[in-house]
């Protein structure tokens, strides 16, 4: 687009909300910039060289909640996307030589190691959970509705989104609204202790709890973590996890293609330093270079607090939305490093080096929730654990691209540790002890991992909000809490991706239905901005 051309949006940041909203908006005839502060699109979905020869998904690992309408409408199969499901869904390889395996078929054989009545609690846990996620899926293409002020002309729109919400939830049984009620309010811990008796399973399940959840797994509200985890679903399967060929900056690649494809003009390398506002609406932005591009609006893909905090005057924001934004909670407490291996990893209680079925599984180390919370209360008195919580993945499993030879990469998802330490120290100079830690922890469980390891990116909360612009290093933009769902997130009266200024709006993780790589606040938002444009809001001047 030439500098003088009449655009319509102008969408700051390139990560894959942003470049979903842009090609929804181009595909409806809108002219579209994306902004991108990095030099490659993708945000948190990336696929990069951390160590010579050797490429990963560096930050976001797994693929479930992508939205098949967004894949779909998009056509981004046909731009190179391929999942492929992996062998076996979990492996928890266990202190005392035993293990769980979860998958497809399997399950209820490996549960009754433990118990019995676990093994046979499986089957209807999964269908009432799936009843809830199903509800979930609908409300995650929906915009929620927002709670305003003013005449009851002015709140009709929503107040009609409300009823058929209501309309809903009134088709619900009573066991279903009593089960949904449990899993907004109660930990993911009291939830799965109605369900279950034995230790293993119930890690397995809690793991999703308290991802990107700088919590207890008994902390109220994690139970709704959990249901977040599982409403998503690979190549039609339910519930299942994922991996892209080519790591999951494939997916943004793919969508940055559906978005060139309609139009869409992407730069990368061009970080925004400002929203201009003028007589009260966004009219454009001010890069880092000094470059004004002007547009009838502006789209963030930043976290709210990020947008809000600094890159707009605060005198254009009313003090109780200021408020909202200083309080807005960040820090996930997320620990991520990715490895190199000269080999797979040799477990003590499933022993072999040859790929197996468990390689290609989410291994998870962290043996029960009662393990979780301790690593919860640590990291809160001392910043971390030491005996941290690790899910790994080793993707090279399935993709052989990604690595050389017979060598490996892996990812290692790493939960709870403070987002910010006690007394003032620097993760600077404590990334390297942490790392240490959970290659200890990994080593504990397959002897050969430490020496197998050819190089490693550490990544503590300080590098994650460095490295992807996320605020406190929060994967999610900000807590999947009661009080930042639904028509709260990112505050109440601004859940419709429309911020408090005229023509500003948001399309990234903290809006609904918050984080995760769905697309879904990236097609919500641009189906409102669209709405917004066909009304006339913004008649061209042209
Ligand atoms: C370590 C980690 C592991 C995760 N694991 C998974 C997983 O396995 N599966 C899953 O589904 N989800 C996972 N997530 C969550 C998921 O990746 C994110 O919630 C999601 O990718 C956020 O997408 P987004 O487009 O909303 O925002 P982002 O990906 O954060 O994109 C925002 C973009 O804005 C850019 N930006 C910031 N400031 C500026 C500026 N001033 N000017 C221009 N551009 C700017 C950033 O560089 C970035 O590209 C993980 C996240 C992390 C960090």
């Amino acid at each position: 687009m030439s500098a003088g051309a009449e655009r319509d949006a102008v969408i700051i940041g390139g990560g894959h909300n942003g470049l979903v909203c842009a090609a929804y908006l181009a595909a409806a005839g809108l002219r579209v910039t994306v902004l991108e502060r990095r030099n490659l699109v993708g945000g948190a979905a990336v696929t990069e060289e951390f160590h010579p020869g050797f490429r990963n998904s560096v930050a976001a690992y797994t693929v479930s909640l992508l939205n098949p309408k967004v894949i779909r409408d998009l056509d981004l199969t046909r731009h190179g996307l391929h999942i492929v499901e992996r062998r076996l869904a979990n492996f928890l390889p266990l202190e005392d030589g035993r293990y769980l395996k979860i998958g497809a078929g399997r399950s209820a054989a490996e549960v009754a190691k433990f118990s019995a009545r676990d093994a046979a609690a499986l089957v209807p846990y999964a269908e009432r959970l799936d009843a809830i996620a199903d509800l979930l899926r609908e409300l995650a293409l929906e915009t929620p509705p927002n709670v305003t002020a003013g005449n009851w002309l002015a709140a009709l729109p929503d107040m009609l989104r409300g009823a058929r919400l209501g309309r809903r939830l009134a088709r619900l049984d009573m066991r279903m609204r009593r089960d949904l009620l449990s899993l907004f309010a109660k930990s993911a811990g009291d939830y799965l202790d109605t369900w279950f008796e034995s230790a293993p399973i119930k890690a397995a399940y809690g793991f999703d709890g308290i991802v990107g959840n700088y919590a207890s797994p008994y902390s109220a509200g994690s139970a709704y973590v959990l249901l977040h985890h599982v409403f998503g679903e690979v190549n039609g399967r339910k519930g299942v996890w994922g991996h892209a060929i080519g790591g999951m900056g494939a997916i943004s690649r793919a969508i940055a293609a559906a978005a060139t494809m309609r139009g869409v003009e992407i730069r990368v390398a061009s970080p925004v330093r400002e929203v201009l506002v003028q007589r009260g609406r966004a009219a454009g932005v001010v890069t880092e270079r000094g470059e004004t591009l002007k547009a009838r609006c502006v789209v963030s893909n930043l976290n709210p607090k990020l947008l809000f905090g600094k890159l707009m005057d605060p005198a254009q924001l009313d003090p109780d939305f200021r408020e909202r934004m200083r309080n807005w909670r960040c820090g996930s407490g997320t620990f991520r490093m990715n490895v190199a291996l000269s080999e797979l990893p040799d477990f003590r209680v499933l022993p072999g080096r040859a790929p197996a079925e468990h390689h290609t599984a989410g291994i998870i180390m962290a043996p029960s929730l009662a393990y979780m919370d301790r690593a919860y209360a640590d990291a809160r008195a001392t910043g971390w654990s030491q005996r941290p919580i690790v899910e790994m993945l080793i993707p090279s499993t399935l993709d052989g691209g990604l690595a050389p030879p017979g060598r490996h990469v892996a990812s290692l998802f790493c939960q709870h540790v403070a987002p910010e330490l006690p007394d003032g120290a620097s993760w600077d100079e404590h990334r390297d002890e942490v790392a240490d830690l959970v290659i200890d922890l990994v080593n504990s469980h397959a002897p050969n991992f430490k020496a197998a390891v050819l190089g490693r990116q550490v990544m503590s909360p300080l590098d994650l909000e460095r490295t992807f612009g996320l605020t406190g290093g929060d994967i999610f933009h900000g807590a999947l809490s009661i009080d930042q769902l639904f028509s709260a997130r990112p505050a109440l009266g601004h859940a419709d991706y429309r911020s408090p200024v005229k023509a500003l709006y948001l399309c990234g993780s903290g809006t609904h239905p918050g984080g995760g790589v769905t697309g879904l606040p990236g097609h919500n938002a641009a189906r409102e901005i669209i709405k917004d444009f066909k009304q006339r809001r913004w008649r061209r001047r042209v």
